[in-house]
């Protein structure tokens, strides 16, 4: 599954992941799962919604094998109306218990060991919110449309029919589903066969599929339109609403890219006929998309683009595709045990699609780009209270629910790419193919794939995989060099655990595995033993880098000599060295362990024309520290200096894409712009009005690659009549990526008043209920306070129309937000009545609020003095 929030490319970061629905109690330390009793290998599932009613009438055939006498079964089924049920022609008793959502049939005698066959007639409900069988609406003329989809991920494919809702019950699966006339059906397979009912009603039979996952099936019906291509043999399709689906040929070409890249790197062809990209209309969930197999469900935004995106539009529709499209194999072919492993599966889906982006657009520098963004986030996570180690312990649906967060992705993206630089990319993809070889079409254990790739490599995987995903955090290791003597100087080292606060200072170590090299090019490689202590020899004496390249998950704090070594060669670094210093220091800023000038000093020591990236991750820290500064008396003249410190690279960038300059420079105008705007840099401001204005009759004025960060500008500093004609357009707009993109521009209005507006336009029906949680985080990145008490006090009617998980995680990221350390206490009575297995988030916001406010009373005054020593003189 991918997770995707707030609006990609603002300067604002409401992390929120998803959080569990209550659904049910189990005592904890016990694993919610069905052991023993009749393994399934067959489901019959024949499917007929009733839109109107919000029911579809459901009949199954399920096909068990039992080695013991069974005096009942017991299965999964959730929300359904059981009316008929026989073993073998023998009718059983029936009972369902929608509060462990265990289906129990009685048969009058016990079920003797041998195959039988279970027949179920029943019926289900359609649901508005993102599980189960569900709907999303669109307008078509003003009238609105529906498309039914499912969405099961990790436990709710028993609210489809009863069956074994755990990822280690492989089973065929045989669907049948009906559609109204006009429409068509959609699943995993390609359709085998297909009968035309009374009132134009077709009932489609699908081709079964390979043993697989309950979790992975998928059901659409609508009106749709499907484009498709070849590769490799199989067909790959992109199905839209009608009308829509010439907006999916980028993503239909870089999915036949990335099939092709992944049947060249697994050496095992894609498994299926088919592989379509369903486009949902609107949003839900939280999620973005998910990875049935044979049936990649994403919401619009995710899959389709049109004549206004821009290139972050472009960057996240591919990376989607090429993680979706990596689960196909590890995540379907191969499926986890349990979700105690689903680190295993979303890890490996987010290192892989980085990997297919580096094959096949080089020039979007995917690992630098991970470095500035999902390694910086998740490194501030692990580093302090409410963090965990990515390999946990899973006992509950609720407890699944909530394991897919930034520990899980990221640091499992940041573990893996660790192990494949230190066994080496060949060794590494030959471990990675042998694991799937034996595992396929079954299910497997975090410690299969390690012991595959250290037998694939001959190093001592294990024990570095174990250290790095068994232990909440992550190494901070402090490198001093020796004096040098006969042409060569020893580094000292030592390693602790990296603390940003105090629930982090415990006494870990590991193994880590370091690249260490000289800055005239020499270069060792080495595994610095799990002890406090240890030592390096790199050739030469001059300035030199540990963990070069940046590859491995720790962080690097060097001796005072060292470190100013490398500011005056700061040029000479690589980008990744760059960016992995810098973001080391501004840590250790946070952390204390080394002074705010110090990450400043090397901000300043950033080439001109320095990479992008490294460029684009200046821009965030001026924002974070103007942020900082918000109502301090040093605001003005931060903001000052952050002018100062960004017009040289607006007018690197201008305003204007060069011809065929780098997607990350175009990338890099964005947060440019964007930044100049809020700083309230005059020219900048000028430059979006008239641009803005201006299109109303040159449609060139405002291209896509722009167009969003200049309204948004524009926005920003928006007057309330600039601000009417904004939610007039937002109003218009009909189709729901562009309803999106310009509610998000409206939330972006900095003064207070309108900022109000915008919330009370949450309340009424002009934004579409999907957009609403994104358009009010939108506006908190900068209000707050204003946002929190907006969702205390209207709490009941906000409830009303947010999905049953973001009830906990939306409060939960709006107060994770704050720098005021009274919300720790708002946040503690908002959250009174959450389950008690949500507790983990709380504290985790709390601590990030915490981690603010101590950054802002300890550390600024540091930052404050450096940026007064640097004003120009009067
Ligand atoms: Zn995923």
């Amino acid at each position: 599954m991918t997770f995707r929030f707030a609006a990609a490319g603002l300067a604002f970061a409401a992390a929120l992941g998803l959080a569990g629905s209550c659904s049910n109690a189990q005592p904890a330390g016990q694993r919610e799962w069905i052991a023993g009793g009749a393994i399934p290998s067959r489901y019959e599932i024949a499917i007929d919604p009733n839109d109107t009613a919000s029911t579809f009438a459901g009949e199954e055939t399920i096909t068990v094998q039992n080695t013991e006498t069974l005096a009942a079964l017991e299965l999964n089924a959730a929300d359904l109306t059981i009316t008929q049920a026989t073993i073998d022609t023998t009718p059983v008793a029936v009972k369902l218990d929608n509060g462990t959502q265990r289906l129990t049939l009685s048969p009058p005698q016990a079920l003797q060991p041998g195959a039988h066959h279970i027949h179920i007639v029943y019926s289900g409900k359609i649901y508005d919110g993102a599980y189960g069988l569900f709907r999303t609406k669109y307008n078509v003329n003003g009238h609105e449309q529906h498309m039914l989809i499912t969405q099961f991920e990790p436990s709710d494919a028993r609210r489809l029919a009863p069956m074994w809702d755990q990822p280690n019950r492989r089973a065929v699966f045989s669907l049948t589903v009906t559609a109204p006339r006009g429409q068509h059906a959609i699943s995993n397979m390609p359709a085998a066969s297909s009968e035309q009912l009374s009132g134009g009603r077709t009932r489609t039979h699908f081709a079964d599929t390979p043993p697989m996952a309950s979790y992975l099936v998928f059901v659409g019906v609508g009106d749709i339109d499907r484009i498709t291509t070849q590769v490799d043999g199989v067909e790959i399709g992109v199905i839209t609403r009608r009308g829509a689906a010439e907006r999916g040929r980028y993503a239909l070409q870089s999915a036949a890219d990335v099939v092709h890249y992944y049947n060249q790197y697994f050496g095992i062809p894609y498994p299926l006929p088919k592989l379509d990209m369903i486009a949902a209309p609107g949003a839900g969930g939280g999620f973005a998309a998910m990875e049935n197999w044979g049936a990649i469900l994403y919401f619009d935004q995710y899959l389709l683009l049109d004549e206004h995106s821009g290139e972050a539009e472009r960057e996240t529709v591919f990376g989607d595709v090429a993680h979706e499209i990596a689960h196909q194999w590890f995540g379907d072919l191969v499926t986890m045990q349990w979700w105690d492993d689903l680190w295993l599966n979303e890890g490996f889906a987010s290192w892989m699609a980085s990997k297919a982006t580096e094959h096949l657009h080089p020039d979007w520098h995917p690992w630098l780009q991970q470095l500035s963004e999902g390694t910086a986030k998740v490194m501030n996570d692990d580093a302090r209270a409410g963090t965990h180690p990515v390999v946990r312990e899973i006992n509950t649906i609720d407890e699944a629910n909530q394991a897919f967060d930034s520990i899980t992705y990221d640091k499992g993206l940041a573990v893996i790419r660790m192990i494949e630089a230190y066994v080496g990319e060949d060794a590494f993809r030959r471990g990675v193919h042998n694991y799937l070889d034996a595992h396929k079409l079954g299910n497997s254990v975090t410690a299969d794939l390690w012991s595959a790739v250290q037998a694939a490599s001959g190093q001592p995987v294990m024990d570095i995989a174990r250290a790095f995903t068994t232990q909440p955090g992550y190494p901070i290791v402090r490198a001093t060099g020796g004096a040098c003597s006969g042409g060569t100087s020893p580094i000292a080292l030592s390693q602790r655990r990296f603390a940003l606060d105090d629930a982090a200072r415990t006494g870990q170590l590991w193994p880590i595995p370091i690249v260490a090299q000289r800055l005239d090019g020499q270069s060792v490689r080495t595994v610095m033993a799990a002890q406090a202590q240890g030592a390096l020899n790199v050739p030469g004496c001059g300035a030199y880098i540990v963990n070069a390249g940046r590859s491995a998950y720790f962080r690097v704090l060097y001796d005072g000599a060292n470190l100013q070594a490398l500011r005056q060669h700061f040029s000479a670094l690589s980008a990744d060295d760059q960016l992995g210093t810098l973001s080391d220091y501004w840590a250790f800023a946070r952390s204390g362990d080394a002074p705010f000038g110090a990450y400043l000093d090397l901000m300043a020591a950033a080439p001109a024309n320095a990479d992008p990236l490294v460029a684009a991750d200046n821009v965030s820290s001026v924002m974070a520290l103007a942020s900082y500064a918000r109502g301090r008396p040093s605001e003005a003249a931060v903001r000052d200096w952050g002018r100062r410190t960004l017009q040289p690279l607006m007018a690197r960038v201008g305003w204007t894409a060069r011809a065929n300059e780098a997607p990350n420079e175009t990338s890099l105008r964005d947060a440019v712009i964007a930044a100049l705007g809020r700083l309230g840099d005059e020219a900048v401001i000028a430059e979006a009005r008239r641009r803005v204005d201006a299109s109303a009759h040159d449609s060139t004025a405002l291209p896509g690659a722009i167009r969003d960060t200049a309204l948004g500008v524009y926005a920003y500093n928006a007057t309330p009549a600039q601000y009417d004609k904004l939610v007039v357009q937002a109003r218009a707009a009909t189709d729901f990526v562009e309803q999106r993109r310009l509610w998000i521009v409206v939330a972006q209005a900095h003064d207070d008043a309108l900022a109000r507006r915008t919330l009370n336009l949450t309340l009424a029906d002009a934004i579409p209920q999907q957009i609403r949680a994104t358009v009010m985080a939108v506006v908190a990145g900068d209000h707050n306070q204003l946002v929190w008490t907006f969702v205390v006090e209207h709490r009941a009617a906000i409830e009303q129309w947010l999905e049953p998980p973001l009830r906990i995680a939306f409060p939960v990221g709006i107060a994770s937000g704050s720098s005021d350390p009274a919300m720790v206490a708002a946040l503690e009575a908002y959250a009174q009545n959450f389950p008690a297995s949500v507790r983990g988030q709380v504290l985790e916001a709390a601590s990030a609020i915490n981690l603010r406010a101590a950054t802002i009373s300890q550390r600024l005054p540091a930052a404050e003095a450096w940026i007064a020593a640097q004003a120009p003189a009067r």
